[in-house]
């Protein structure tokens, strides 16, 4: 069974986001464990506190090392194997291959920070640095859920048809998804192109293929020249 923790301050962020579709699909049929840790629980003074203020001053705060350590240390304790992944915008960037690489390691603990992230001196008890983009989120509960959520498909069994991960965006290094068409017919005036009515399926694969080629380069020089 796939294994993942979080380490985070607020284990509520993950309850829905758990409860609904794939992910509680698969929680559900014991493909997927997710545990959360909460690091305050580790904090080491009597008011359990988790933050402080930034050596050399400056705005907001910084987590403090000791709580994000201790509750690394419970998370290796419960999985001597796990990955440890802190969240960070100065990370290496996800990606699919990433969530590729991630689901067949033995297990994987994501660390969410928060207020303006976390003291430096805690990256040597941390695997990997991990960015979900190039933005500022609140904290790495949302970049977590992103991350977790993208392995949570691609384990086997989760998914409906056993396809659709294979063609998903990104399976192919770099090649987006075709563009997809349902009922009705006509809408608002739009028609599904004729070749997806044609029933043929050999001319339907090559249109798919060239549409996804299209827009991979097409999308691909809109970002460049942004
Ligand atoms: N001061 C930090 C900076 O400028 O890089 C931003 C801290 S952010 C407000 C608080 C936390 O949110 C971070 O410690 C990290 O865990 C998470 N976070 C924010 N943006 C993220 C991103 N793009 N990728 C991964 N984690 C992110």
């Amino acid at each position: 069974m796939f294994y993942a923790q979080i380490l985070t301050l607020f284990p509520e962020f993950f309850d829905s986001p758990l409860a609904c579709s794939i992910p509680k699909r698969a929680i559900e049929a014991n493909i997927a464990n997710v545990e959360c840790i909460q690091i305050r629980d580790f904090a080491t003074d009597k008011h359990r506190s988790v933050d402080d203020n930034p050596y050399g001053g400056g705005p907001g705060m910084l987590m403090k090392p000791e709580p994000v350590v201790g509750a690394i240390r419970e998370a290796r304790r419960r999985d001597p194997n796990t990955h440890v992944v802190m969240l960070t915008p100065s990370g290496t960037a996800f990606t699919q291959d990433k969530a590729l690489e991630y689901i067949k390691k033995p297990g994987i603990t994501l660390l969410c920070g928060r207020y303006e992230g976390f003291d430096e001196r805690i990256v040597d008890d941390v695997d990997e640095e991990l960015s979900v983009g190039d933005y500022v989120l609140s904290g790495g509960e949302p970049a977590a859920m992103c991350v977790l959520d993208s392995m949570i498909r691609l384990l086997p069994g989760v998914l409906g048809s056993a396809e659709s991960a294979v063609l998903d965006s990104f399976t192919e290094a770099g090649i987006l998804d075709w563009p997809h068409y349902t009922r009705p017919e006509v809408f608002e005036g739009k028609r599904v192109p004729d070749v997806l009515l044609s029933g043929n399926h050999a001319k339907i694969e090559l249109w798919r293929r060239e549409q996804a080629l299209e827009r991979s380069l097409y999308r691909k020089k809109k970002t460049s020249s942004d």
